[in-house]
């Protein structure tokens, strides 16, 4: 269930800013607020999927163009994995967020550890370096896919 404050105050910033409040805004923000569903980050193409598997109806440049004044909005964050398109995350407070990724299944996570952003500031001021930001993202199998490949038939693994 989207968080509808969220959705709310796209609206609100739509309308400051002169910009057309359109249901098709609103149902890509919703999708991409969602809450409950830990760890999204979708793609583009993912949300325009679960547009019309919702009923809705959005050309894939109007996707781009309402993720593009969700980022504006400061609502959204956009990620880019180095995996050739970019995902989108509800804005949290904390901006710091390391990501860890399946190159397997594709599936994000996340966590927040003091320790990394300490360890960076540290590296960071040792070498008289200002850091404005860093990101740091684990690529690598996630459990899940783990179990599932130890699980196979070994007959099956010699043959994949
Ligand atoms: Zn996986
Ligand atoms: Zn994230």
């Amino acid at each position: 269930v989207a968080d509808e404050s969220v959705v709310e105050r796209f609206r609100a910033w739509l309308r400051e800013h002169d910009l057309p409040v359109t249901a098709q805004r609103l149902a890509i923000a919703e999708i991409v607020l969602e809450q409950g569903t830990a760890d999204r980050h979708l793609s583009a193409e993912e949300i325009a999927l679960e547009l019309s598997a919702r009923g809705g109806k959005a050309g894939t440049a109007t996707v781009y163009r309402t993720l593009d004044v969700l980022v504006a909005s400061g609502l959204v964050v956009e990620r880019d994995f180095a995996e050739g398109f970019r995902r989108f995350e509800p804005a949290r407070e904390r901006t710091e967020q390391e990501h860890l990724l399946c190159t397997t299944c594709g599936q994000v996570g996340e966590f927040h550890d003091e320790r990394v952003g300490r360890l960076v500031a540290d590296a960071a001021a040792s070498r008289e370096f200002a850091t404005e930001r860093y990101r740091l993202v684990i690529y690598g199998t996630c459990a899940q896919c783990r179990q599932g490949a130890a699980q196979k038939p070994r007959a099956e693994m010699a043959h994949s």
